[in-house]
């Protein structure tokens, strides 16, 4: 039995709160975990700005709509669904992706929840668990799946070392230089193949 786990943001779908800040011309929110390393502190802000600047978990989807998934993810992850048991493993928030899930067809998604109250405004936000990614893959690996898992950034590189192989995809060159163990790629087309590769069944690519 074999599971595929890929990571969403940049793996299938932009950067959510990069977009996100892109569409609102809020500069302030295009802070990431690079800029501000606790991921606590960083979320209070993101959860200040909006609250300053009125926003609804509504206003917020209607301009997450309006994003598209990465050109040709869709197609990829209908590949990929014909072949593997798929689940996403993301850093995300339900209320966040849904509208983009929306256009990948709604793959299974483990991800963290926002709090919202009777108004509609985002009021706290509850995470799954701590390192949430790697402890799905020690999850799956119970109930006796060998898991090949996909990512672009540091917050994977816990679960690609959890599952059977790991594979890195559209990763920046400082992770691709820290982590020389995994293949990294960054085309769909190489995508397939590595997930290919990495099973121990006989699939085809095309
Ligand atoms: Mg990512």
């Amino acid at each position: 039995m074999e599971l595929a786990c890929l990571d969403l943001e940049g793996v299938l779908i932009p950067e959510i709160w990069i977009e996100f800040a892109n569409k609102t011309g809020i500069e302030e929110l295009k802070a990431t975990t690079r800029d501000i390393p606790d991921y606590d502190v960083l979320m209070k802000q993101r959860l200040r700005i909006l609250e300053e600047n009125d926003l609804k978990i509504d206003d917020i989807q209607e301009v997450i709509a309006t994003l598209k998934p990465l050109e040709g993810a869709k197609e990829f992850i209908d590949w990929l669904r014909e072949r593997f048991q798929v689940v996403i493993l993301s850093d995300t928030f339900y209320e966040f992706a849904k509208p983009l899930m929306a256009q990948l067809g709604f793959p299974t998604l483990l991800c963290h929840k926002l709090e919202v109250n009777d108004e509609g405004y985002i009021t706290d936000y509850k995470l799954r668990q701590v390192d949430p990614k790697r402890q799905s893959i020690r999850a799956f690996q119970l109930l006796n799946y060998r898991c090949i898992a996909a990512g672009d950034s540091y917050n994977d590189t816990t679960m690609l070392k959890q599952a059977e192989s790991g594979i890195l995809f559209k990763s920046p060159k400082n992770v691709i230089e820290e982590f020389p163990q995994y293949p990294a790629v960054h085309e769909y087309e190489d995508l397939k193949k590595e997930f290919l590769k990495a099973s121990v069944r006989d699939l085809s690519l095309d």
